[in-house]
């Protein structure tokens, strides 16, 4: 074939146009578009020489080689994989034929700057090239051709191409880009590295630079980029070195990698020093295809509160790294897990809008979930310190793998756990299987090790409900009044003090069929706890108080929506909650000191008849002091503030004086 000019399909001509007239803030794409395209001209000879030894001729071993010119200006990206025909450089060269280039044209808004940016962040395959080339040329020779039926396809990227036959001992492609002014920082080895490391370093093909020596290298500024040496003396010395890792960990066989190599992977990706808690590794094949490697940190980074912080999963499409902190690949609580999935039907200038729509990434992002849910399941399981008696109760301890993991459940729920439960309010789907992950502490326990399941098996003979408070602090939840006749009938409250208990609590209401029920909200309704006797016993004394109960309404009339008797209270005299629907008083208050609006809800205050002080109200000349100052205490006893402190002072003194 003598040389020939031929015309872009009007797609590629319109794409073309766009890369060479665009300014990018990411540029260096091209090398990653570039050695990916030889990654998978690689794989395509290994999948063909599967049947037919003979393509490999004499060169078994598959590789890429990056070289360039600093006289003639070149950067070259040559691999030893498939190669074209003539045909097939015409074909793939002049047409778009990948279908995630054509979901990325129909994408184009027209906005030439909207435009840049995402080829810039994704790239557009070989075309990328034109991003820092005003000249292309490829030459390439398919594998089992004879060496006289190579091709070379020369382009400056405008309508037209131009190829011609030339011979080619080496099977496989070339690709040769004159490098624009504006693009020479790559006629050096360092940035080219860099570059390389960054996008491609888990390409498990190797990737060959020749090493270069400094020749006559004068010490200038020891750490600049080159070494301190003026640049210019470098001299290539004829010797090739791999400069990737050359093995992308997660698609080797779990077999062949050690715990200390899973370890080693995941600090490199997650930038911690510490190991992992533990990991998963698993392809899954069916509709969608990927591979996942995921890793429970054992730390909580110190950004951990920070919602819109990065999610931890790598995002690669067959091997070829597409983007960080992928958010679509898991939900918002589970942004402490770290890892890799790598996708076979994702296409790779995949974009973040595409992301959210896909409906690969949506099963990738269920799997993914189940996964990391299941880890945390096997960690619940083999942790001792888990309270036994469950229902999800410890398995035995049997291998040295289950040992391992005695204790780990426990450290993990210590970092993370009150993330896990703003699951509860984000993923409904999954909301039985994270509540029976949840621990807590509770008035038989001080360490937060107490599952539903482990209450509901201590409940007593005739209880309806699982009881929980909120507080801001242990001790508060602990030495609440509300919580007086609890105590009283051994009944086990659970003691909730994350901020986001309160929160995560609205969106669970039962558990394994059981309700949940606040102690400090609506009246306490015990229920068959409560015996006949007792009911009879309070009745009365309700009734009784009855004028008191009207004056107290009466000077708390601004503080408080009502004023009722309760049982609930043993050795205080008095305590508040807040109605059934109402916001708790302390979530109210934690609103508002992040300086949001919460609802201006008046708590009801309940009162102890049977306590001395409450007794002493009945026709007390300081009936006003007193009431105000049992509706500051109920305040003070669960860790707020009187509106008021300074008048509350005085007339505590003015009574104790
Ligand atoms: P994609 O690689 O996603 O299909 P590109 O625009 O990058 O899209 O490349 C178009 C086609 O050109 C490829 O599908 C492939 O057939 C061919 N091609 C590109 N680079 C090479 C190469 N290094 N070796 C062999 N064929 C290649």
């Amino acid at each position: 074939m003598s040389k020939q000019t031929l015309s872009f399909q009007a797609e590629v001509a319109q794409l073309l146009h766009l890369v060479t007239h665009s300014l990018y803030s990411n540029q260096e794409i091209f090398l990653r578009e570039l050695i990916s395209n030889a990654s998978d001209a690689c794989d395509k000879l290994r999948f063909e020489g599967l049947n037919n030894a003979a393509l490999f001729e004499d060169a078994p071993n598959l590789e890429v080689r990056v070289t360039f010119d600093k006289a003639a200006k070149t950067l070259t990206i040559t691999d030893n994989g498939i190669g074209m025909s003539q045909q097939e450089a015409i074909d793939h060269l002049g047409t778009i034929a990948k279908s995630g280039t054509k979901d990325f044209m129909g994408r184009l808004s027209g906005d030439q700057k909207a435009d840049a940016q995402l080829i810039g962040q994704f790239g557009v395959g070989f075309y990328s090239g034109f991003i820092v080339a005003d000249k292309i040329t490829v030459e390439s020779r398919r594998a089992g051709l004879k060496p006289e039926e190579g091709v070379r396809w020369i382009s400056s990227g405008t309508g037209d191409f131009e190829v011609e036959t030339i011979t080619r001992a080496q099977r496989g492609t070339s690709i040769i880009l004159h490098l624009r002014e504006d693009a020479e920082e790559y006629l050096n080895a360092w940035k080219l590295k860099q570059v390389i490391a960054k996008y491609s370093d888990h390409i498990s093909l190797p990737i060959l630079m020749e090493k270069e020596e400094w020749k006559d290298g004068e010490l200038i500024n020891p750490n600049d980029e080159n070494g301190g040496r003026q640049p210019g003396g470098m001299v290539k010395t004829g010797e090739w070195e791999t400069i990737n890792k050359a093995s992308a960990l997660w698609t080797r066989p779990k077999k062949d990698i050690t715990d200390e190599q899973y370890a080693e992977f995941y600090k490199t990706i997650s930038h911690d020093h510490e190991a992992p808690l533990t990991w998963a590794h698993n392809r899954v094949e069916g509709n969608t295809e990927y591979t996942q490697l995921l890793y429970i940190p054992a730390k909580a980074p110190f950004d951990l509160w920070n919602r819109d912080k990065k999610a931890g999963v790598k995002l690669y499409v067959k091997r070829v790294f597409i983007m960080d902190d992928a958010e679509a690949l898991l939900p918002t609580y589970l942004r402490f897990v770290k890892g890799v999935i790598d996708s076979t039907d994702l296409p790779l200038n995949v974009s973040r809008e595409l992301l959210q729509e896909s409906r690969d990434v949506r099963s990738i992002r269920e799997g993914s979930t189940k996964r990391v849910l299941s880890m945390l399941e096997d960690l619940a399981k083999h942790d001792k310190h888990t309270t036994g008696e469950g229902a999800d109760g410890v398995t035995d301890v049997v291998s040295e793998e289950d040992k391992a993991k005695e204790g780990k459940y426990t450290k993990f729920y210590a970092e993370f756990g009150a993330v896990l439960k703003e699951g509860l309010g984000e993923d409904f789907a999954n909301r039985e299987r994270l509540a029976k992950l949840l621990r807590f502490a509770s008035t038989q326990s001080d360490a937060v090790t107490v599952s539903f399941a482990d209450y509901k098996a201590r409940m007593k003979e005739g209880q309806e409900a699982i009881y929980y408070i909120t507080a801001d602090t242990l001790a508060a939840a602990k030495n609440s009044p509300q919580l007086e006749v609890f105590k009283k009938k051994g009944i086990e409250v659970l003691l909730m003090t994350d901020r986001v208990d309160e929160w995560a609590l609205n969106y669970l209401h039962e558990f394994d069929g059981t309700p949940l029920q606040s102690v400090a909200k609506g009246a306490v309704d015990l229920g068959k706890l409560q015996d006949e006797a007792e009911k009879k016993a309070a009745e009365e004394a309700a009734e009784a108080f009855k004028p008191v109960l009207a004056k107290l309404k009466e000077a708390l009339k601004d503080k408080a929506e009502d004023v009722r008797v309760t049982t609930r209270l043993v050795d205080s005299p008095a305590c508040l909650v807040v109605q059934d629907d109402g916001m708790s008083t302390q979530l109210a208050r934690m609103l508002k000191q992040a300086g949001q609006q919460a609802p201006e809800t008046k708590p009801v205050l309940e009162v102890n008849a049977e306590h001395a002080l409450v007794k002493k109200l009945d026709g007390s000349v300081h009936f006003h002091d007193l009431a105000h100052i049992l509706f500051d205490q109920a305040l003070l006893a669960e860790g707020g503030l009187p509106e008021d402190p300074a008048a509350y002072v005085k007339r505590v003194n003015a009574l104790l004086a």
